[in-house]
């Protein structure tokens, strides 16, 4: 589905150079889950934003099915982005005047092919919740109402930084059903990045980001269901 190939990034701050990536190499299949570790400044979010369009490479290329991300204009990145991709941020930046319903809608209309905001809404666990306003729902709730809003698209790729990052465990456990069921039941390819090393029980495969790079990618044969994560 993606196919990362030689992807360099740097950053020029000023007189000063940040190499934000160094080489990254991946294919990521359809369906997949794969959980993103390493440490602060080692390049995950960079990755992610270049993969979700929210930012260009350096150097080298990411093909997303038939798209060439590295060579589309902003407007095609732009519409790359509405139509095959879910983000989903450490914090919710859900409008507070607005219902999670609310919340959601706004995206199912501008969709080509969207769910019903209930839909989306009863997929994470909160239907009953639909006409509650962000500051009704706990961070855990909230995050999970981000969550519907991404997914009522149908895209095909969540792309997650640190989506348990504010929550306790017991909520974060929660986000994670909510990711493992949307990656079962519409076959999301998922990525996750996280600061939670026990996370990587969920995935299917796990890399560890070094200094720009993909210091290591363990394949993941014995995956356990959210609610057995040890946190
Ligand atoms: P964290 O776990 O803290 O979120 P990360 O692994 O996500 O870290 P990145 O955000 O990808 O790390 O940053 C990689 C490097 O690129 C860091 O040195 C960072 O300071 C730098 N960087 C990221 N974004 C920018 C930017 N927009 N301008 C300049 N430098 C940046
Ligand atoms: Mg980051």
């Amino acid at each position: 589905l993606f196919l990362v190939e030689n992807v360099t990034k740097s950053y020029q701050t000023g007189d000063v150079e940040v190499q934000a990536l160094r080489g990254i190499n991946l294919t990521l299949e359809g369906g997949e889950i794969l959980v993103l570790l390493g440490p602060s400044g080692s390049g995950k979010s960079t990755l992610l934003n270049i993969m979700g369009g929210l930012d260009q490479a350096t150097s080298g290329r990411v093909r997303f099915a038939d798209h060439e991300l590295t060579s589309l204009s902003e407007r095609q990145l732009t519409l790359y982005r509405r139509d095959h991709v879910g983000f989903v941020f450490q914090f919710y930046n859900l409008i507070p005047s607005l219902t999670a319903w609310e919340n959601v809608a706004l995206v199912t209309e501008i969709s080509r092919d969207p769910m019903k905001p209930g839909e989306a809404l009863e997929m994470v666990g909160l239907k009953e919740r639909m006409d509650h306003f962000p500051a009704q729902l706990s961070g855990g709730e909230q995050q999970r109402v981000a969550i519907a809003r991404a997914i009522a698209k149908r895209p095909e790729v969540m792309l997650c930084d640190e989506p348990t990052g504010a929550l306790d465990s017991k909520t974060g456990i929660l986000v994670l059903e909510a990711l493992c069921r949307i990656n079962e039941e519409l076959k999301t390819t998922t990525a996750i990045i996280t600061h939670n090393a026990a996370i990587r029980q969920i995935a299917h495969r796990v890399l560890t980001f070094h200094d720009g790079r993909i210091s290591e990618t363990v394949v993941n044969t014995e995956r356990l269901p959210p609610s057995s994560v040890v946190w």
